[in-house]
């Protein structure tokens, strides 16, 4: 399908800031791209396909947005869902798109909202995601899309260069810590380039890179989420000790650490780094099985993402259609999420 999307160029963007007073804040990571190559790159790497539905975190002033509206149009039947923080960018998106990319604005639906703190209510049943994620929230935006969106099977961030290098760690790794144990509990991430600081507005001091992720099944264990990730948070809190002693205070003492690293099959004397999601995994099943709760009856976790199974199975096609519906639209008097 032949595409009349208008990429913004560098000069577009200034001209599009200037005349909506928008000067770029540390406090929302608005560093701008501003180079065309990059964003088509994006957009290459989310690997859009027909019937999917795409989540871009951030829009800012469209630059990504525009490139993955190209990639949609050139998929056939895909779609794209942009949520953006800044109610001045929100509220613009809508008539740059219109502007450069008239005969594909149907297909975009822009919502304005915290990515941290959005799920299927405000943005339906995305299947990839693509963004230029802002810096400061990068890690706990990614995992709250994968807690609260279970459609969400792939993607493709931009991040800061340590944080993406932590995000593709493995265990064992000199970078490895808690954002890397709680991202492989939903997904394998593997790095995917460099990005010159000269492509943003404004230059940041910082570097960049590209990750991607593909979500694979959470690790079978009756422990749930919240339990695993407590286990990460202990074990990399000290991450100097051994698990023995970093586990002490969430066990109740080091004794009782011990036995149940034991129990889990792990080494006392080993420390956080070193283990996998699996690992945190058996070592929050042998406290449950060591003193059940009440929490344990009936339902083993009750993970919104684990839950939702069986929408994942949907067609493409239909999850779009779904999310279509769900989303608010401008006049919906909604507080918070304002479609616009
Ligand atoms: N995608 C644009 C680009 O590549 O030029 C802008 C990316 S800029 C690094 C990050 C964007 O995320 C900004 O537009 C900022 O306003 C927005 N943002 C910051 N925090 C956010 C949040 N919690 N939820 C949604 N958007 C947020």
């Amino acid at each position: 399908m032949t595409s009349d999307v208008r990429l913004l160029g560098a000069g577009d963007i200034r001209s599009l800031a200037a005349r909506l007073n928008v000067r770029p804040t540390k406090k929302l990571g608005q560093n701008f791209v501003v180079e065309q190559g990059t964003v088509r790159q994006i957009a290459a790497l989310a690997g859009v396909r027909p019937g999917d539905l795409i989540l871009e975190v951030g829009p800012g002033l469209g630059s990504l947005t525009l490139a993955l509206l190209e990639a949609a149009v050139a998929a056939g039947d895909a779609g794209l869902v942009a949520v953006e923080i800044d109610p001045v960018l929100a509220a613009e998106l809508p008539k740059t798109i219109a502007d450069r990319a008239p005969g594909s604005a149907g297909r975009v639906d822009v919502v304005t909202a915290d990515a941290l703190a959005v799920g299927e209510a405000e943005v339906g049943a995305p299947t990839v995601l693509a963004a230029n994620l802002p810096y400061n929230v990068s890690v706990p935006v990614l995992l709250n899309l994968l807690a609260a969106l279970p459609s969400l099977a792939r993607g493709i961030v931009m991040v800061q260069a340590e944080v993406a290098d932590r995000m593709c760690a493995p265990p064992g790794s000199r970078v490895y810590g808690a954002p890397s144990a709680k991202l492989a509990w939903y997904a394998s991430a593997r790095s995917a380039g460099t990005v010159p600081r000269t492509v943003f507005w404004p230059v940041p001091n910082v570097d960049s890179k590209l990750v991607a992720f593909t979500r694979h099944a959470r690790p079978v264990t009756t422990a749930t989420r919240a339990d695993v990730f407590a286990v990460i948070d202990a074990a990399f809190g000290q991450r100097r000790k051994t698990l023995r002693a970093a586990l002490g205070g969430w066990a109740g003492s080091p004794v009782a650490a011990e036995r149940l690293l034991r129990a889990a099959g792990v080494d006392p004397r080993a420390r956080g780094e070193a283990l996998a999601v699996g690992d945190f995994a058996r070592i929050a099943q042998a406290r449950r099985d060591d003193d059940p709760g009440p929490a344990d009856v009936g339902l083993p976790d009750c993970d919104k993402c684990d839950r939702a199974g069986a929408r994942q199975n949907q067609p493409p096609a239909r999850r779009r259609a779904a999310a279509r519906r769900r989303l608010p639209r401008a006049g919906d008097g909604l507080p918070r999420h304002l479609a616009v």
